[in-house]
């Protein structure tokens, strides 16, 4: 059995941006093996942090089956210089995908059973869980930050003015292609104006015939200000019932303006005193 580290794989790519009282880190790397990675095997015993990504997503996941592309070694930290962080990764938003019930089903439950009639997912699914990997991960907060409730919004008319960008980058998380059947997607990108920093994390889901979703999780902070603010939604339609082309709507960042908004929350981040 050959072993991804004696294909000698390129080490993960790590980049710094320091704005103001916060430092973002990215990091970016190949898409996970199907295998083992260790160069001796992982074992039961084998402790969390010694694990290879892949026997440490099937130890601390609960799901029965990973998306096709997994990029475990992705990351986007966003720390503060009171230690406190806001951190997107593959695990983390895999974490919150429902490993008991399949909720499209049951909520599109016409559609998706002629959809779904020939698909191999059908012979697959031992036990349900959300085999689409939707998840409503909003960041994970670690050393001190926390969100508290608040009425500010992000101003996205400022957000649109022409500006120098001083960092900018594309992380790709997760991307299964659902046997065919659609497409479902975990992005999230960051970039640095003079005037603050804007993130948006992207959970993009398409089930042919089925269903459009987009679950997104905005940050900004402006310049000089030591907190984040946080708003995230879930927009979707039936695609029966989405009167806009399918160039469109194959589209994650075009089609979320034409979804109708199901869920919103807005908070703000802060260090805790
Ligand atoms: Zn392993």
């Amino acid at each position: 059995m050959s072993r991804a580290s004696e294909a000698k794989l390129p080490a993960p790519k790590s980049e710094e941006f320091v704005f103001g009282d916060w430092t973002l880190r990215v990091v970016k790397s190949h898409i996970m093996g199907s295998q083992c990675e260790a160069s001796t095997e992982c074992t039961d015993e084998t402790e969390v942090e010694k694990l290879c990504n892949l026997c440490r997503y099937e130890r601390l996941l609960t799901l029965p089956s990973l998306p096709d592309m997994v990029f475990a070694n992705n990351l986007l930290q966003i720390k503060h210089k009171s230690g406190g962080s806001i951190s997107f990764s593959a695990l983390s938003a895999l974490q919150c995908v429902n490993d008991q019930e399949d909720t499209l089903q049951v909520a599109h439950a016409e559609v998706w059973k002629e959809a779904r009639a020939d698909c191999e997912f059908a012979q697959k699914v031992v036990k349900p869980y959300d085999w689409t990997y939707t998840t409503d991960f909003q960041g994970m907060l670690a050393g001190g930050l926390k969100a508290e409730a608040t009425t500010e919004r992000i101003d996205l008319d400022k957000l649109r003015v022409r500006e120098e960008i001083k960092f900018y980058e594309e992380i790709f998380l997760y991307e299964d292609e659902l046997d065919d059947n659609g497409s479902t997607r975990c992005v999230v990108k960051v970039r640095v104006m003079p005037s603050g920093f804007f993130v948006v994390f992207r959970h993009y889901l398409r089930v042919d015939q089925v269903i459009v979703r987009v679950n997104d999780t905005r940050l900004y902070s402006p310049v000089g200000a030591s907190h984040i603010l946080r708003e995230s939604s879930t927009r979707e339609a039936p695609i029966p019932k989405l009167q806009v082309d399918s160039s469109l709507y194959n589209n994650p960042d075009l089609v979320w303006q034409y979804l109708p908004l199901v869920k919103e929350k807005v908070d703000k981040i802060v260090v805790e005193s």
